[in-house]
């Protein structure tokens, strides 16, 4: 077994939502445990915002504060107010990351989310 593939398997059987996205924050790829979260499948998201997640009464500033985080290249963490595909708000503990390539460039976004409603 290549370490590629033990890669694959720990994306796709980690039990959290997982998406890369490009430096616009356009999926490019979400894992199975995203799906289920969101009730989204991979090809019908790909290509969609990640503001698709957006349940649109997480105040503009929690926003801003993020995407200043991303541009320094910086991580951030914090609680988002989410939509599922079928309409359902769900309270989401969020951290992104820039990916960045060898000189240091962001090449692309990490999404790492759980809902954490019930636990709220
Ligand atoms: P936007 O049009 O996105 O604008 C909100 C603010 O962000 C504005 O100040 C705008 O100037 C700034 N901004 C937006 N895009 C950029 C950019 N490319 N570069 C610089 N500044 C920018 N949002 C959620 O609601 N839920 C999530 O779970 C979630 N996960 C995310 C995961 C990843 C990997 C990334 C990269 C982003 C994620 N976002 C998430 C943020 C999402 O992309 C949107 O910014 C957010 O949903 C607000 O959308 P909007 O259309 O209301 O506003």
């Amino acid at each position: 077994e290549t370490a590629v593939s033990q890669f694959i398997q720990t994306v796709e059987q980690a039990p959290m939502a997982i998406s890369i996205t490009d430096t616009d924050a356009n999926i490019l790829y979400v894992n199975p445990w995203f799906c289920q979260t969101t009730g989204y499948g991979l090809q019908e998201v790909k290509g969609l915002n990640h503001s698709i997640l957006s349940y649109r009464t997480t105040p503009a500033e929690v926003y801003q504060g993020l995407w200043n985080q991303l541009k320094k290249g910086r991580s951030w963490q914090g609680r988002l107010i989410n939509r599922r595909k079928n309409g359902e708000r769900y309270l989401a503990d969020v951290i992104v990351t820039p990916l960045t390539d060898g000189e240091g460039e962001t090449t692309h976004f990490l999404g790492i989310h759980r809902d954490v409603t019930e636990t709220h």
